[in-house]
């Protein structure tokens, strides 16, 4: 159920604005994924929830985790989970921070070019890389391309290039996109992985170990006309499985697998007790009447995704409504701080007022790595844990 008991019952209870964590929550969908997906390691992405008791409850649950920067990865040291369990999965990297992970006890690192190859060998000797693909990112609703991973070529170069400069060429690794919505991507990444492994095989290089990524989708969001997304995620789960499998026949049986999921474990946990400033209804010139919500939380603290993802909205003193579609935006004098003002309409109780409280559900992804400092004078969220 979204919201969970636990986390409505602190929502109702906030008097203030707030992000609410159910740890709990957190904790019974990390174990449903570990069951999912036997013999698949899981390392929580970090940055999807920088929060100390989210780390430690994923950390005593057996999770590694995915850290993008040293101070991540201090961070998730502290949970207590031993350096091998943690791996700088940022293929941007400087000279300093390569040092700086080796110094904290990290050998695995991605990768996904020859400079990046040539700073891990000079600044933490012998470690273990893996090399990132390139996807395209399509079918997810925040697309993760470009920037990061290299061609199937590019990769047979990279890794040839680590094992020379005295590193262990160790895996590969791929991310289908940020709330993926399609099996089809995860089929696609399967097949990519597949030919890379044959094609690094003939070149002598046999990897230990696939990295899958994040991708995993919440199942709390909302489409532009106020509807469940509702993303397969039980057929994902299951192409998942088949992907596994085949790509251990293909290596001889010997394939670790590591899939590191962000948002999946937290969004649908985490929730915003917010406020109402104000509906109100303009005309724009030439335009048509047109409701506005404008409410004490928008993207510059925590709803930083509001154009791509939709969130739920619960106004829970107006019950029994009349609706008035509107668009929602937050407190700033920005006009990006708006959900995607041009298409989504979300129905808004017509009698709210001024000071309301109003429930942002499977907002916990996200939320507090995207808090500004204090732009326009709004505070970052403070931050309640129920579990
Ligand atoms: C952000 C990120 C993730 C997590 O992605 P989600 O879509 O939140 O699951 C995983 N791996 C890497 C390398 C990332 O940058």
């Amino acid at each position: 159920m979204i919201p969970s008991a636990g986390l409505r019952t602190a929502l109702a209870a906030a008097t203030g604005d707030r992000i609410v964590y159910d740890l709990a929550g957190i904790g019974e969908r990390y174990a449903a994924l570990v069951e999912e997906l036997p013999g698949v390691a899981v390392r929580f992405a970090l940055k999807a929830c920088p929060v100390d008791e989210v780390l430690s409850q994923l950390a005593g649950q057996g999770a590694g985790f995915d850290a993008a920067s040293p101070n991540e990865i201090t961070q998730a040291l502290r949970t207590g989970v031993p350096a091998d369990r943690v791996h700088y999965g940022n293929t941007v990297k400087s000279d300093r921070g390569i040092a700086e992970a080796y110094r904290l006890g990290i050998r695995d690192f991605a990768t996904d070019s020859l400079e990046d190859v040539a700073a891990i060998a000079a600044h933490a000797p012998g470690a273990r890389v893996f090399c990132r693909l390139a996807t395209s990112g399509e079918g997810a609703l925040w697309g993760l391309s470009r920037k990061f991973g290299c061609s199937a070529a590019d990769a047979v170069l990279v890794l040839t290039a680590a094992r020379t400069a005295g590193l262990t060429p160790a895996g590969l690794s791929v991310h289908v996109g940020s709330q993926q919505m399609t099996t089809e991507a995860w089929q696609d990444a399967f097949e990519q992985l597949g030919e890379v492994l044959e094609t690094l095989g003939r070149h002598g290089i046999r990897l230990d170990h696939v990295n899958l990524g994040g991708g995993l989708p919440a199942l709390g969001y909302q489409d532009r006309h106020g509807r469940p997304l509702d993303p397969p995620l039980d057929k994902m789960f299951a192409v998942i499985r088949e992907g596994t499998e085949r790509l251990r026949e293909l290596a001889g049986g010997t394939l670790d697998f590591v899939i590191e999921p962000g948002r999946h474990l937290v969004a649908d946990q985490g929730a915003i007790r917010a406020h109402v400033y104000r509906l109100s209804s303009r005309r724009q010139p030439g335009g048509e009447r047109q409701h506005w919500l404008y409410l004490s939380c928008g993207k510059f603290n925590g709803l930083y995704e509001m154009d791509e993802l939709q969130y739920r909205l619960v106004f829970p003193t107006h019950p029994d409504a009349e609706y008035v579609p509107a668009v929602v935006a937050g407190p700033t004098c920005d006009s990006d701080d708006a959900y995607d003002s041009e298409h989504a309409r979300v129905p808004v109780p017509r009698a709210v007022a001024s000071g309301d409280p109003v429930w942002i559900l499977s907002s916990g992804a996200y939320a507090t790595s995207y808090l500004t400092q204090g732009f326009n004078g709004f505070d970052p969220l403070p931050c309640t844990m129920v579990s």
